[in-house]
């Protein structure tokens, strides 16, 4: 009650109609849902029920996200911008959060992680010519080559932290990785496969 007292007054309330814009960030995942505008009382409901309510300029009155659809979004956190004037809300979704039945109102272009977009240019090197990349030349060695690397890099991996050489670390595990997703590639699997059995395995572990 204290704490939800504090953020409301310290938000920047006149300066766009005693509206602020927030934004609904899948709190796992980074995925950014959607956008909406919540009033004092929208963002006193949302800290009270821990369902995000928005004022809605449409209906004119406030707006619980899923109240007819079902698809709510559950409150993790939600935090102030530098300047009071918008908010982060971390939530878990309950469903597709947008009113066309996607995950997020912004289908693509968001939540590209950098190693997706390295894993997209492994997977354009699949078939060049070995002499123009390394990549190129590790997917026509094949399985067994690449399975090697791995476990090369792993053992390099964990004898810089047991020799205690941060950057050697660094780079070893840069390697590691590197050559762990060549491996996926080379296996039809991907570093998604793996992130949804670890947010599988969290789930479990912290009762989601
Ligand atoms: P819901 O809040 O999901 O029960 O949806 C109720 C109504 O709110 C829908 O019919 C839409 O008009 C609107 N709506 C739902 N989700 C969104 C969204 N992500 N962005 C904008 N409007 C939405
Ligand atoms: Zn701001
Ligand atoms: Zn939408
Ligand atoms: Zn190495």
């Amino acid at each position: 009650k204290k704490l939800s007292s504090t953020l409301i007054d310290q938000l920047d309330w006149q300066k766009q109609n005693d509206l602020i814009p927030a934004v609904v960030q899948n709190h796992l995942t980074g995925k950014v849902l959607m956008l909406g505008y919540m009033n004092k009382a929208a963002l006193e409901k949302t800290l009270e029920t821990k369902l995000v309510t928005f004022f809605s300029r449409s209906k004119e009155r406030l707006w619980t996200k899923g109240e007819e659809s079902g698809n709510t979004l559950e409150l993790i956190a939600i935090d102030k911008d530098c300047d009071n004037d918008s908010l982060l809300v971390q939530v878990i979704p309950n469903g597709p959060t947008c009113h066309l039945e996607r995950e997020s109102c912004w289908p693509d272009g968001n939540a590209h992680p950098f190693i997706d977009n390295l894993t997209q240019l492994i997977v354009s090197r699949k078939g060049d010519d070995p002499k123009s990349s390394y990549t190129a030349h590790l997917f026509e060695r094949g399985t067994k080559r690449i399975a090697q690397k791995v476990g090369e890099e792993g053992l390099e991996t964990a004898l810089a932290a047991a020799t205690n050489d941060k950057p050697e670390l660094i780079d070893e595990a840069s390697d590691l990785i590197y050559h762990l997703l060549v491996l996926l590639e080379d296996q039809e699997l991907s570093m998604s496969d793996i992130t949804n059995n670890l947010m599988q395995r969290h789930k479990e572990a912290v009762g989601e």
